[in-house]
């Protein structure tokens, strides 16, 4: 079969045939992949940046999978042939001492798809059970692979308390962002404040498009600007979903004084004063991936209609194109990528 492979320590994928996997654990489950999207984590593999070189090589790359179950393992009850699913990137070993607090992102024993193991840029996906959940029949599977990183931010959803008339801001209109602000949207959020670069001008005209206040940063002062739209008392709710140089210290800056930051976007270190978390009383939330209500809930949100995924896919390609659907992200001009095997 077909499949994305990183398999040189330099920057670049090849797309080329790799060996069907067939062994089965006994709580694995062998998946048909329908479709898989291109992640911003497999961007940096592309680019071979430093903190991903443990990886590895050669690995398929793909973590976004949605598809159909072809085989299961000789203990899997829960799945049977034909079951459509979607995949976590790991659910979790289920024994360790995270798992047992049912705190499964945060696992022991991370295995993650694409990165640990081979992923789903390909026909088919080994997947253990603990990744797998099942999605209904309304549900397409191109719009189904994007419910991975719709569960990335409403976790940080979870994390955080908003309520009805809060007002947000979210640093970062990637498809992670953009994401944030329809959730915000539909849970009666006031005000919804999205800032983003220049280079994120048409992503800031799909934030406008789902509800959101865009705010160019090479403009306009995220600060004076939050401000003026919140009576002079900051955002309810900040979430830094950007991973840039000192986004940080500029959520902290926008956050009205008891107010929530949720921290998703992973960044570079970068110097941060703590004082202003002191003087307004924040909450800081890490916020890791995705935990099973994060799914249960995703996954309810895409079938009832509430949330479109589709809305943010721009390109669906066949395999063969992967190389165009890598540089079509790193250019920028697609929100989500979808491969399709
Ligand atoms: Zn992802
Ligand atoms: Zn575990």
């Amino acid at each position: 079969m077909l499949g994305v492979v990183k398999s040189k320590p330099e920057i670049g994928i090849e797309i080329r045939e790799v060996l069907e996997p067939d062994h089965l654990k006994k709580n694995q489950v062998l998946i048909e992949v329908k479709a898989c999207g291109v992640c911003g984590s497999d961007l940096h593999i592309y680019q071979w940046e430093p903190f991903i070189q443990w990886i590895k090589l050669p690995r398929v790359l793909g973590h976004e999978v949605a598809g159909t179950v072809c085989k299961v393992g000789a203990e899997v009850k829960e799945f049977e042939l034909g079951d459509r699913i979607v995949a976590d990137t790991w659910g979790g070993c289920g024994d360790c001492y995270y798992c047992r607090l049912g705190k499964f992102n945060l696992c022991m024993y991370q295995t993650r798809l694409g990165q640990h193991v081979d992923g789903g840029m390909a026909k088919y996906v080994i997947v253990p059970k603990n990744s797998l959940y099942k999605i209904p029949e309304q549900i397409g599977f191109q719009e189904a692979s994007a419910i991975e990183p719709l569960g990335v931010i409403l976790r940080t959803f979870e994390r955080c308390d908003l309520k009805p008339g809060d007002d947000i801001a979210i640093i970062g209109p990637g498809p992670i962002g953009l994401f944030g602000v329809m959730l915000a949207k539909a849970s009666g959020a006031a005000k919804i404040i999205v800032c983003g670069l220049n280079e994120d001008r048409d992503r800031l005209k799909l934030a406008e498009k789902f509800g959101a206040i865009p705010v160019n940063v090479a403009e306009e002062s995220p600060k004076e600007k939050v401000f003026d739209l919140t009576e002079g008392k900051g955002a309810d709710i900040v979430m830094d979903v950007s991973g840039g140089k000192g986004s940080l210290t500029e959520a902290v800056k926008i956050a009205k004084p008891g107010g929530q930051i949720g921290l998703v976007g992973i960044g570079p270190e970068s110097v941060f004063a703590p004082n202003i978390v002191v003087d307004k009383e924040l909450s800081i939330h890490g916020s890791f991936r995705r935990q099973p209500s994060t799914w249960f809930r995703a996954i309810k949100l895409v079938a009832n209609k509430v949330i479109d995924t589709r809305e943010i896919i721009t390109h669906a390609l066949p395999l063969t194109k992967a190389e165009e659907a890598f540089q079509i992200l790193m250019r920028k001009e697609g929100i989500k990528v979808i491969l399709l095997p």
